[in-house]
């Protein structure tokens, strides 16, 4: 058991609701969700490869789902292969597309998530040349660094649309001209994007995205990848010959009835959730510079999810501030991650110039859906003290 779990007590609440402000880990079934995926599986348990009514019923709920989740992304539904979630959906893309080949040249950036970093690594291991672009100060990846990286025998260009961490988003519009330009394949992480930023396929010309339902209100193991019709792509599950060919397994016919409504949702109210949710950040942020003296953002704050702050309180020990929140019944997240029993800090604030200090002291704060303000005054009301005890903490 890892340390923080060892140390964490069953969190008390006192009665109270918890106040969860770490939707970018994930974010609760809303109710349309629940109830699709519980029509599905009552009506649509058959097998959708099957010729008879009961695969034809578990077939329509699939289609159904693939036409909503295409409109939310603007693609066409044969472009969207359901995949059981965005580390699957990374996968299969850059082990795909990208691991073809010896001596093949792939640019990406220091601030993917581990689904991309990883697979990455992997390929450089198996020869292939890795380019790995920095970021500045806030985050940001230079548009002219990239066009300066890319080669003639570049395989793959990827990025992530947004961070998870800090809620960066990268100018992906401005990306995508520059790598089509040079009639290359761009590869968009899109996991944290879609749902709480414009999304628009018809307009940033991207070849593969990969997306999740867990992140915007949808269940967890479900996902997909856009495959731009006419783009390579060789499956990565083999052995069947669902989403046409591309994607062997039967499908997950309820999570991805879960996933379609999650999606519809999304397209329904993405102006309003833009609004309301960068109100509760600001409100947030606002209260938190007036009440916590020696506080700083991590990450820009003009390119920025809506939902996302991501704040150093220096000389805080982070995972203490963490577990002293989730007591006061407030669910945040750190800027450090627990591997094999030991913190280390994110390699995403260290790729922006942070110290391994200034890391420990970050914690981030993702609101969605049932979040509202007399919440997030309740936490900058907890802070000031909060935050003097873990600036104790480890130190005189
Ligand atoms: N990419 C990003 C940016 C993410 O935030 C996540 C989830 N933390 C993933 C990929 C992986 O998604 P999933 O949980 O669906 O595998």
């Amino acid at each position: 058991m890892s340390p923080r779990l060892a140390a964490n007590p069953t969190p008390r609440t006192f009665g109270a609701v918890r106040i969860y402000l770490d939707h970018n880990a994930t974010t609760p079934p809303r109710a349309e969700v629940v109830e699709a995926m519980l029509r599905a599986l009552r009506e649509g348990w058959g097998n959708p490869s099957s010729v008879h009514a009961e695969g034809a019923a578990a077939r329509a709920c699939v289609e159904r789902a693939r036409g909503e989740v295409a409109a939310l992304l603007g693609a066409r539904p044969g472009e969207v292969v359901f995949t059981a979630g965005a580390t699957e959906a990374n996968n299969a893309l850059l082990c795909s597309v990208a691991g073809r080949g010896r001596g093949r040249h792939l640019v990406t950036t220091s601030v993917e998530h581990p689904s991309v970093r990883e697979p990455t690594a992997a390929l450089a291991a198996e020869g292939c040349e890795v380019s790995t672009l920095p970021v500045d100060a806030e985050g940001l990846v230079d548009p002219d660094a990239l066009e300066a990286a890319l080669r003639p025998d570049t395989a793959l260009v990827s990025v992530l649309w947004a961070n998870n961490e800090t809620g960066v988003v990268q100018p992906l519009p401005e990306i995508a001209e520059r790598v089509k330009a040079k009639g290359l394949l761009l590869h968009v992480d899109a996991t944290q994007a879609l749902g709480k930023h414009p999304v628009d396929l018809r307009r940033v010309p991207v070849d593969y995205l990969a997306c999740s339902a867990h992140k915007m209100n949808g269940p967890k193991g479900v996902g997909a990848l856009f495959v731009r019709e006419g783009a390579p792509f060789e499956p990565w599950l083999r052995g069947g010959a669902q989403e046409r060919g591309r994607r062997g397994g039967t499908e997950d016919v309820a999570g991805i009835a879960g996933f379609g409504a999650a999606c519809r949702l999304a397209r329904d109210e993405l102006a309003g959730r833009i609004e309301r949710w960068s109100g509760l950040r600001d409100r947030l942020w606002d209260g938190i510079q007036a009440k916590v003296p020696r506080v700083r953002r991590n990450g820009s704050a003009r390119r920025v999810l809506c939902n996302t702050l991501n704040v150093e309180f220096e000389g805080a020990d982070g995972e203490a501030l963490l577990q002293a929140l989730d007591l006061e019944g407030v669910a945040v997240s750190s800027g450090a991650a627990c591997h094999s029993g030991s913190i280390s800090p994110s390699a995403v604030l260290l790729a922006m110039g942070r110290t391994p200090e200034q890391a420990r002291a970050s914690l981030r704060f993702s609101v969605g859906h049932d979040v509202n303000g007399p919440q997030i005054d309740r936490v900058l009301a907890l802070l000031p003290d909060l935050v003097a005890r873990a600036r104790g903490v480890g130190g005189p």
